[in-house]
This record gives C-alpha cells, sequence and structure tokens, in this order.
C-alpha cells in the first residue's frame, strides 16, 4: 500500500530541493505507512523511518512493514538534530502546519548549539496534495462510510419525531452508526431543530423537535480510518412557506454544483455555480460557508471548495456538496452529499433522498 505513495512524496521531495521530509500529521503518517499510533516518519530518497516511542514501537512494526521502526525519546529536539546530521540531510522539510511554534524554537536551538549544517525548510500540503486523489481501495472505504450514514438516515426518519430532544436523537444515531461497524465517528452528531439549526455547526441541546421547523441532521461514519459527512434538513409536519421556498433554493443550488462540477475546474469555479442561484434569490449573505471539502481519512481535507480556494478538481477526488441557507431566529438548511469526481464528472455517493418530508404528521 505504502510503496506506491511514498514514490510519489519522493518526486515531491526532490521536486522541492530538500534531502528529505519530516511528516507529523497524523493522517498524514497513516496514508504513508500504515501506522496509527502517535510518532514521526523521517523520508528520503533511499529512506523511509518511522520514529515513535517504546508505547508505540511494536504497533509500529506491525503496521508499517515498508519502514525502518526507531525508538525515540522525549520531543523532537532531544533526537532529531542528530539523526538527520547522521543521515547526511540538511534540507530537511518538515510539515510547518503540523509543527508547534515551541517545538521549532526548540529545534533550532538545538541545532544551533551543536553547529550542525542543517536547515528546517518549511512546507504545506505535500502529503494532502497525494491524500486528495482516492485510490481504489480508499474510494471503497469511503463508500462503505457513506453507505453507513444513509442507512442511519433511514432510521433517523422514525427516531426524529415530535417530542423528542435534540441530544436524544443524536445519542440513537451515534448508537445506530457504531453498532453498525462505524468506528470512533468523526465529528459530533448535530440535531438542530427550529432555531438552532441557524446555526451550521449546531451543538446539540435539550430543545424539543417540534412540527413545522426545520431539523438539519448533519453526522458521519467512519470504516477502517475513512470518514463519511452526510447532511438533510427534514421538516415534521407541515411546513410553511418559508421553509418550501429556502428548501427549494437549498436544493436548486446543490443540484446546480453536481451537474456543472467538471475536472480542470477550481474549486472556486465550483463554490461559484451553487453561490450564484443562491446570491440570484437574496440569500447569498445566508450562505456564509463554502460549498464542500474534501474527505477522506480526515473529514475535512483538501480539496476546500471556497470562493477564494486556489485548489483544482481533479479526477479521483472525493468532496462534499454542501450548500446551505441559515437565517438567525428561524433556522437553516442544508443538503450534503459527497461525490467523487470521475470521468471529468461528479458521481454521487450519497443515496439518500433529498425530501424534506418525513413520516410524522
Ligand atoms: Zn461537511
Amino acid at each position: 500500500m505504502g510503496i506506491n505513495r511514498l514514490q510519489k512524496l519522493r518526486s515531491l521531495i526532490t521536486e522541492h530541493g530538500l534531502d528529505a521530509l519530516l511528516v507529523s500529521q497524523p493522517e498524514n503518517c497513516r496514508y504513508l505507512s500504515g501506522f496509527t499510533g502517535s510518532g514521526w516518519l523521517l523520508i528520503s530518497d533511499n529512506h523511509a523511518l518511522l520514529a515513535t516511542d517504546f508505547r508505540y514501537v511494536e504497533q509500529a512494526r506491525e503496521e508499517a512493514s515498508d519502514f525502518e521502526v526507531i525508538r525515540v525519546k522525549g520531543e523532537l529536539n532531544s533526537w532529531l538534530p542528530e539523526l538527520v546530521s547522521d543521515m547526511g540531510w540538511h534540507e530537511l522539510g518538515f510539515e510547518a502546519n503540523y509543527v508547534s511554534f515551541s517545538s521549532y524554537r526548540k529545534l533550532s536551538e538545538a541545532i544551533k548549539a551543536k553547529e550542525l549544517n542543517l536547515e528546517l525548510i518549511p512546507t504545506t500540503g505535500l502529503v494532502e496534495r497525494l491524500r486528495s486523489i482516492k485510490d481504489p481501495e480508499e474510494l471503497e472505504l469511503i463508500g462503505k462510510a457513506v453507505e453507513l450514514t444513509d442507512a442511519a438516515f433511514e432510521q433517523a426518519k422514525s427516531i426524529i419525531c415530535p417530542g423528542i430532544a435534540e441530544k436524544e436523537a443524536v445519542w440513537e444515531l451515534e448508537k445506530y452508526l457504531r453498532q453498525h461497524g462505524s468506528e470512533e465517528v468523526p465529528f459530533e452528531i448535530i440535531v438542530a431543530s427550529g432555531p438552532n439549526s441557524a446555526l451550521p455547526h449546531a451543538k446539540p441541546t435539550e430543545r424539543i423537535i417540534c412540527s413545522s421547523e426545520p431539523v438539519l441532521i448533519d453526522m458521519g461514519a467512519r470504516i477502517s480510518g475513512y470518514c463519511s459527512d452526510f447532511s438533510r434538513t427534514l421538516c415534521l409536519g407541515e411546513a410553511d412557506k418559508n421553509f418550501r421556498e429556502i428548501y427549494d433554493i437549498v436544493l436548486r443550488a446543490q443540484s446546480a454544483a453536481i451537474q456543472g462540477i467538471e475536472a480542470g475546474m477550481s474549486a472556486a469555479q465550483a463554490d461559484e455555480l451553487a453561490r450564484t442561484i443562491i446570491e440570484q434569490t437574496g440569500y447569498g449573505n445566508a450562505f456564509g460557508h463554502g460549498l464542500g471539502h474534501g474527505v477522506g481519512l480526515a473529514v475535512h481535507e483538501s480539496p476546500t471548495l471556497t470562493s477564494n480556494s486556489s485548489d483544482l478538481l481533479v479526477d479521483g477526488m472525493v468532496f462534499t456538496v454542501e450548500p446551505g441557507i441559515y437565517i438567525a431566529g428561524w433556522g437553516g438548511v442544508r443538503i450534503e452529499d459527497v461525490v467523487t469526481l470521475e470521468k471529468g464528472k461528479a458521481r454521487v455517493l450519497t443515496r439518500s433522498g433529498k425530501e424534506w418530508r418525513a413520516l410524522h404528521a
């Protein structure tokens, strides 16, 4: 699994003029090595090292068979400078977003004190770029996670009825996901009703769900590390004109994006497909987040589908398409599917219907 990924990363390392790259972001480590514990990877043209402390050494040997496992103790500054100079590396890349300022400072001081010929070069997004394009095995696992959230939504339609508290509904959904094969869910499930649904990342409360108000559900499952992400908005009983109008706009915006997205397009253009429709109806300011995000080992990863994104959409990517409209004091509507770019077009992995009506009157 790891060899092909390592080869691709090695080309990037060379392209960036580095002798080696220190990988510290946990999902990046897992992606490259299979190791799910805590540690660091050091990758050069000829070497693939996994540095970890005694708690994880055995696990590392089992999970990361393509890597040479080395046991280290303490923070980076206590072992990295010597190891790197023993290897003869001078230009060491590190992940600028995943090495803390204090680690960086201690590391720099240690290099200086030891008078080593070693330069620390900040990098961003090298492994993330590789991760954004999924191989068939990854696609299959994401597909399983998506299937499980679809099944949980079927349950949701009978769990969520007038009189249940948001928190209770969340717990029932989480139980369902876990009992049907999900690992720890990738984020706290959202069931937000009435005005609470106006908060895109609402926390579940004791609020009792009523008829004729928006009920926003957002949940994900995790299978062998791979995530799904799913949102639907229901209205129990009769929906007023306001709800029907807003729901219809969000649905049209989502369909336009799914149909219009093409490989080769920028992520910003994709965002624009949905945003234009929402703006035309006067709700532009009520769509305050991006159109979507990549999904994989992390529930939010590359690409980022926002109006200021510089990402390019290419075949093999997997991401969400999730426009929403949120009105403070009233509520919100969001509809979210996971899609994959295949033969230049978006193929929708999510199967659930997009009918706001629930069974309960
Ligand atoms: Zn999402």
